[in-house]
């Protein structure tokens, strides 16, 4: 087989578009036979959608595509699969679960939801109280079949009315401190035992949900991980989202920057000096952040970024915010015009759309999804500039001797 560089991935991505001419093939039809030519994502394995291609090539792959008019999946309906649940079930799947779950997640067929916050666990996650408890009651990790009974509540799920599967942790071992007793699973959302409910936001609209887990079965199989080593495999999730939520690739203006940016170019008269050096500021600020997780992608071995993609989120939100802020001021009395309060069930999750009030308002949330910007900060402090970790007394206890 000839070595995958960039000349040869666009030599495969030029098969596949002569195989299947964009106009004539229906979008799903092309985004299958993407994932089979191993042009989904080509630093995932051959036969998974990828080549074991350097992840910084993907960029040559997708510009093609892109010149070509080819249809292409949209993170902003399928995002937790993407971004979250397709890293972790790679490093941590069987061989049946990766063929099973990636192909149709890829494709978008299948839309994924996360099942981590609950009401009594957000940042102290490793806190969580729903149980999943082997029918049987043997709870060995003998890999000998039999399901999970699980009983609980989460809470914020995005998109679990969507959802066709879910990445769930639940507590299979309360005698075990509260980190170690935690197990990984795949969860049917069409189980009859998983309620959704829509919960409001700020935005007026129900992009996310409480979830109420009533005797819901799942399968060995479906187990991510060992039995209880379910807090190991969350945290490879967690720091995927993190690059998930802040990192996405953005040309250059592109995002909020790139909205308040034409605003201000298109309506000289809404100028003042001091918004101008504010704007410069905020500009300079996301190029920053923008080529830093340029950077920090190029740098990220398959699919298992560090910490530092803590500090991209943090800078993310902060940005999101201040932008939004500023647009809002700049446009005046135009800009508090929000008077759409109708409850919809969004089938995407756009942090950019809609009008500056809407920007203004979802903005707010990026600063508590994927790890609030107070637990981040924690997380630069000790994993990235080596400060002292805060102290935790409750690290050796028994979880149900945990206060709650
Ligand atoms: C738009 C949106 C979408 C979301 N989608 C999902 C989803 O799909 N799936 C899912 O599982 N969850 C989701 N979440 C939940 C999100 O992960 C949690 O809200 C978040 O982790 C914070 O938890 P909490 O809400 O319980 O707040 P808490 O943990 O109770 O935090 C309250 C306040 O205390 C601060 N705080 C807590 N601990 C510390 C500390 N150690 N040091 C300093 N300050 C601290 C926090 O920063 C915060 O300001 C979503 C949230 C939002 C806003």
């Amino acid at each position: 087989m000839n070595a995958i560089d960039a000349a040869e991935l666009r030599r495969r991505t030029g098969d596949l578009l002569a195989a299947h001419p964009p106009g004539g093939t229906e979008p799903t039809d092309f985004l299958k036979a993407r994932f089979d030519a191993g042009l989904a994502w080509v630093h995932f394995p051959a036969g998974l959608g990828g080549l074991d291609a350097p992840r910084s090539l993907q960029s040559v792959v997708d510009a093609e595509l892109a010149a070509a008019g080819a249809p292409d999946n949209d993170p902003r309906r399928i995002g937790i699969g993407l971004g979250m649940a397709a890293p972790t079930v790679l490093a941590f799947g069987t061989e049946e679960q990766k063929r099973r779950f990636l192909r149709p997640l890829w494709v978008g067929e299948e839309v994924w939801c996360q099942l981590f916050s609950e009401p009594g666990a957000g940042s102290d996650l490793a806190a969580l109280g729903t149980r999943a408890v082997r029918e049987g009651g043997g709870d060995g990790d003998g890999g000998d079949g039999g399901d999970w009974i699980v009983n609980g509540q989460k809470v914020w799920t995005s998109s679990a009315h969507l959802a066709r599967w879910a990445i769930l942790i639940a507590r299979t071992d309360p005698a075990l401190p509260k980190h170690r007793g935690i197990t990984y699973f795949i969860c049917d959302m069409t189980d009859p035992g998983v309620e959704v409910r829509p919960l409001r936001q700020i935005t007026g609209e129900a992009e996310f949900n409480e979830v109420f887990l009533t005797d819901v079965r799942i399968p060995d199989a479906h187990r991510l991980g060992a039995v209880g080593d379910g807090w190991k495999v969350a945290r490879t999730t967690l720091m995927n989202e993190r690059v998930s939520i802040g990192g996405a690739r953005l040309p250059r203006e592109g995002g909020m920057i790139g909205t308040v940016s034409r605003t201000w170019r298109d309506r000289p008269e809404l100028r003042t000096h001091e918004m101008h050096q504010r704007l410069l500021t905020l500009w300079v600020d996301a190029e920053v952040a923008r080529l830093t997780g340029e950077r920090l992608r190029q740098q990220l071995a398959v699919g298992r970024p560090g910490p530092e993609g803590s500090g991209l989120k943090l800078s993310f939100a902060r940005l999101n915010q201040e932008i939004s802020g500023l647009e809002v001021e700049l446009l005046g009395d135009e800009g508090l015009l929000y008077d759409d309060w109708t409850m919809r069930r969004p089938e995407l999750v756009d942090f950019t759309g809609r009008e500056a009030g809407y920007r203004y308002l979802r903005s707010k949330g990026n600063s508590i999804e994927g790890g609030t910007s107070e637990v981040l900060l924690n997380i630069v402090a000790e994993r990235v500039l080596g400060l002292p970790a805060e102290p935790r007394d409750d690290k050796d206890v028994a979880w149900k001797d945990l206060t709650r």
